[in-house]
C-alpha cells in the first residue's frame, strides 16, 4: 500500500550522462541509504557499468556495500570518535581524514593490520565543515607524508567542498583549494585525485571538476538547487512514490477532517483515506500546501497530515479503494516532483529523497 519505485535504468542512465559531461573521472555518491534509493541495489547497477568509484559519508555503509559484494573503490570521509580504521584498511575502504589525530589513528591500524590506508586528504576552502583549516593544512600534510614514507598510508587523493554560495564564493574556494594542494606538493605530498565538484558544479562549473567530480544529487536525477534543472542536461528522476486509496466514504456539509479540523467539507463529499504519512517521510508542515495525483487529477492535502495516513476531500468525483496515488514521481503524467513537495515543505528535494521511507517498501525496475 506504500511503495517507493526506483529506476535503476534512469541512475545508471544519469551516471553515463554525467560522465559525458566531463572528462574528470566521475564519483558516485552513495551516502544515506543512496539517498534514499537504496545503497546495495545502486551500487551493484553502478558497478555493473564501470563505475569509477563510490562514497559514502559514514564507513559503516561502506562496509556495508563492500560486504554486499562491491569491489570498486570506495571512499568514505565522516568518522565518529571511536572509529575502527583497523576494518576499513582490511576492507579496501579509502580514508578521507583533515586531522593529525585522524591519521595517527589510521597509521595505528595499518600497523595492526600490516597494511596501508589509502588516504584522501580534506582542506576546509570556506565551508567550515570537515576538511583541514588552513592553518593546520601544512602541518596535517607533514604528518601524511611521514606516514607515507614509512608506508602506512598511501596518499591517494586531496579534496574539499563547495558552498555553493555563489559563483564568486565557489572561485575563491577553487583558488584556496589550488594553493593548499600547491602548498601540499612543495611539502611532498602526491595526489592522483583532486576533487571538488559535487553535482552543481559538475553542471555548471567546469573549472572545478579537476580529476574527478563526486555527484549524489544529479546521479538521481534531482535539481542540485532551484536555478540548475536536471532535465536541462537530459537528467531523470529515478525515484517514484505512491500510496493507494485504502478507504472512501461519504460525509455531509461541514464534517471535520483530520486534527485540528484544519478543514471541513463545503458540501456533502467523498473522502479518500491514504495510508502515507509523516512516518513514511510525508512532511506534516506540507498540510494545506502539497498536493498528489490520483486518477489523473491534482489534489490538495487541505487535512493535517498525521503519522501513519492523509486524508484528502475529493467532493463528488468517482474514487475506489485501491486507486493510485502519487505522492511524487517525474512529474510526466501530472504529478509532483520532488522538487515540488519540497517546495511545499519548505526544505529541499534532498531532504525528501532522504527521508522518504518509513513502512513504505522499495520497488527496483
Ligand atoms: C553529499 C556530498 C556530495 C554530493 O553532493 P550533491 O550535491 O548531492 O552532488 C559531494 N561531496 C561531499 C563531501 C558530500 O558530503
Amino acid at each position: 500500500m506504500r511503495t517507493i519505485f526506483v529506476d535503476l535504468e534512469a541512475i545508471a542512465s544519469n551516471y553515463k550522462t554525467l560522465k559525458s559531461l566531463t572528462s574528470a573521472k566521475v564519483m558516485a555518491i552513495v551516502k544515506a541509504d543512496a539517498f534514499g534509493h537504496g545503497i546495495i541495489e545502486v551500487s551493484k547497477k553502478l558497478e555493473s557499468i564501470g563505475v569509477d568509484m563510490l562514497a559514502t559519508a559514514d564507513l559503516e555503509e561502506a562496509h556495508q556495500i563492500r560486504e554486499a559484494g562491491i569491489k570498486s573503490p570506495i571512499l568514505a570521509w565522516l568518522h565518529g570518535s571511536e572509529t575502527d580504521f583497523a576494518a576499513a584498511i582490511k576492507n579496501d575502504i579509502q580514508i578521507g581524514l583533515s586531522t593529525v589525530a585522524g591519521l595517527e589513528a589510521v597509521a595505528v591500524s595499518a600497523r595492526q593490520v600490516s597494511g596501508t590506508a589509502k588516504v584522501h586528504l580534506k582542506v576546509d576552502t570556506g565551508l567550515g565543515r570537515n576538511g583541514a583549516a588552513l592553518s593546520d593544512w601544512p602541518e596535517v600534510v607533514a604528518k601524511a607524508v611521514a606516514l607515507k614514507n614509512e608506508g602506512l598510508v598511501e596518499l591517494v587523493g586531496v579534496f574539499s567542498h563547495l558552498s555553493g554560495t555563489s559563483a564568486k564564493d565557489d572561485a575563491d574556494q577553487l583558488a584556496v583549494f589550488e594553493q593548499a594542494v600547491s602548498t601540499a606538493e612543495t611539502l611532498g605530498a602526491h595526489f592522483q585525485l583532486r576533487h571538488l565538484a559535487a553535482s552543481a558544479a559538475t553542471l555548471n562549473q567546469s573549472q572545478a571538476h579537476l580529476d574527478m567530480v563526486r555527484v549524489g544529487i544529479a546521479l538521481y536525477g534531482l535539481d542540485p538547487t532551484p536555478h540548475l534543472k536536471a532535465a536541462d542536461f537530459g537528467l531523470v528522476p529515478a525515484m517514484r512514490v505512491s500510496s493507494e486509496v485504502v478507504s472512501v466514504k461519504q460525509v455531509p456539509q461541514g464534517h471535520g477532517v483530520s486534527y485540528g479540523y484544519l478543514h471541513k467539507t463545503s458540501g456533502p463529499s467523498t473522502l479518500a483515506l491514504v495510508p502515507f504519512g509523516y512516518a513514511e517521510g510525508m512532511p506534516r508542515i506540507a498540510t494545506g500546501r502539497a498536493s498528489v495525483l490520483l486518477n489523473g487529477k491534482r489534489y490538495p492535502i487541505l487535512a493535517r497530515i498525521a503519522m501513519d495516513q492523509f486524508i484528502l476531500d475529493v467532493g463528488n468525483d468517482q474514487v475506489k479503494v485501491g486507486d493510485e496515488v502519487v505522492i511524487f514521481g517525474n512529474g510526466a503524467k501530472g504529478e509532483p516532483t520532488a522538487e515540488e513537495l519540497a517546495l511545499a515543505a519548505e526544505t529541499i528535494n534532498y531532504e525528501i529523497v532522504t527521508r522518504i521511507g518509513g513502512r513504505a517498501k522499495r520497488v527496483f525496475k
